[in-house]
């Protein structure tokens, strides 16, 4: 019976279950004030407890709070229609060929619209019927690689990734477009950058904040854009996601400046500290700049360098904060330390000796900020300057999980502590900035189109 619950958790799964109810049964459910008929749905991971879920006949899903619910029966039930209609990806001759890597997320889900099952839409029949426009764009292999939400991701899925992808580029293809949920794509566009050098094609990691099966999903439009993309001469690891509210265009965000800034909005993505690599509209792409990598297959052989020391702590700086945390970290065997500091890249003078500690045991120490905008400058405060007359090295502009996948990555490549500062403090993928972009904060891309100023 449990199998059938899919998403229900106690009470709620407790209460169907004394029922004799699972899902696709159709339902009248009475609270004190209304009455309902629809259509059991299974819930989401992490759906609200204590509810119930149905779909009404007007396609919308209701929950209902099962201490509300009065009186409950079965009368009816549905079966579940587990598959997309496929139809044939066509090929195009001379088109890009394409290579899509599925990981999960919203964007992999689709409703059945019959049912309300959520159903990945992944292979390219089921994407060319959900998305038919990609087939005017690109010829489109797929594949699934993951099925998760990217809150579980870990290195070791970035290291999957970085293979598969110098394989398909040093095996001729034109692009590679990666779905990814949404939560941790900026860590994973972050350490895809990392890992691969000389990157020779387009790899455009891409989400949606929706799911297909709403009105108002961006995953159609997010796929198009990406698609377009991929297809571009952009050899770098980019995130393509919704631009503004008006949502009529992605904004190309490079794959280490990037950041999820808004939970639920469509438009939440932001380049932080620039202004985003360029736009893509109607399968059109404009470039705000002339500073990226070049497509060249001829020339550029990718490698992936994909190992990754995994024992790097990430701290975030509090007013509560100990230095019990860093000995913590330190007895515990840990090779690196994030730090998000305070403004230009501050902690407590009471944790100094705990940082100390960490140095003399040959721990990097890595300062970045929780402004999350600018550079930290550790010369201006003597709490700084003490920092790093200790040794800790200043992340300049980059966000802390921008820090920590760098981190992770630099001593994965060397054991050498001196070649990893070097490394740490080298400019690998365009996570460092030469200076301040004053029109990067807080820019409005209408606006700077408007004005002629991109
Ligand atoms: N929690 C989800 C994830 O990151 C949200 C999404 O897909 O956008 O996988």
């Amino acid at each position: 019976m449990s199998e059938n619950l899919k998403g229900y958790k106690k009470d709620a799964k407790k209460f169907l279950i004394e029922h004799n109810l699972k899902l696709w049964d159709i339902i009248k459910v009475e609270t004190k004030t209304t009455t309902y008929e629809g259509i059991l749905l299974p819930r989401y991971e992490y759906s609200k407890a204590g509810f119930i879920e149905i779909k009404l006949e007007n396609n919308y899903n209701v929950g209902i709070k099962v201490d509300d619910i009065t009186k409950i029966e079965k009368i009816g039930e549905k079966e579940a229609k587990y598959k997309i209609p496929e139809k044939d990806f066509p090929k195009t001759k001379g088109f890009p060929e394409i290579t899509l890597l599925g990981t999960g997320g919203t964007v992999a889900s689709r409703l059945d619209y019959t049912t309300g099952a959520v159903i990945p839409a992944f292979s390219p029949g089921e994407l060319f019927s959900a998305v038919p426009e990609l087939a005017d764009i690109c010829n489109l292999e797929t594949e699934i690689v993951f099925k998760i939400f990217s809150e579980n991701m870990q290195a070791t899925h970035w290291q999957q990734l970085a293979h598969q992808i110098e394989t398909l580029a040093n095996s001729g293809k034109d692009g590679i477009i990666i779905p990814h949920g949404t939560d941790t794509m900026g860590y994973t566009s972050a350490a895809l950058s990392f890992m691969l050098k000389d990157l020779s094609i387009p790899v455009v990691v891409v989400g949606s904040q929706r799911s297909s099966d709403r009105p108002s999903s961006d995953a159609a439009m997010n796929l198009i854009n990406a698609a377009t993309v991929a297809t571009s001469d952009i050899a770098e690891v980019t995130l393509v996601m919704l631009g503004s509210s008006s949502h009529d265009y992605g904004l190309i965000h490079r794959g280490t400046l990037v950041r999820k800034l808004h939970t639920s909005y469509r438009h939440t993505f932001r380049t932080i500290d620039d202004i985003p690599m360029g736009m893509v509209q109607n399968r059109t792409i404009r470039m705000f700049t002339d500073n990226y990598h070049k497509k060249d297959k001829k020339k550029r052989e990718t490698t992936a360098l994909t190992d990754f020391e995994k024992k790097i702590g990430f701290i975030y700086f509090y007013p509560g904060l100990t230095s019990e945390m860093i000995h913590y970290y330190i007895d515990k065997g840990y090779k690196g330390l994030l730090l998000a500091g305070t403004g230009l890249g501050h902690v407590a003078t009471r944790i100094y000796d705990a940082i100390e500690r960490a140095i003399e045991e040959d721990i990097l120490v890595l300062m970045t900020s929780q402004t999350l905008f600018g550079f930290v400058g550790m010369n201006v405060y003597s709490t700084g300057r003490e920092l790093l007359d200790m040794g800790v090295l200043p992340g300049k502009n980059m966000m802390p999980e921008v820090g920590y996948v760098k981190l992770g990555w630099v001593l994965g490549q060397t054991d050498n502590l001196e070649d990893a500062k070097k490394l740490l403090m080298t400019n690998i993928a365009g996570e460092f900035l030469d200076r301040e972009i004053p029109i990067a904060f807080n820019y409005d891309i209408d606006r700077l189109l408007k004005d002629n100023l991109i």
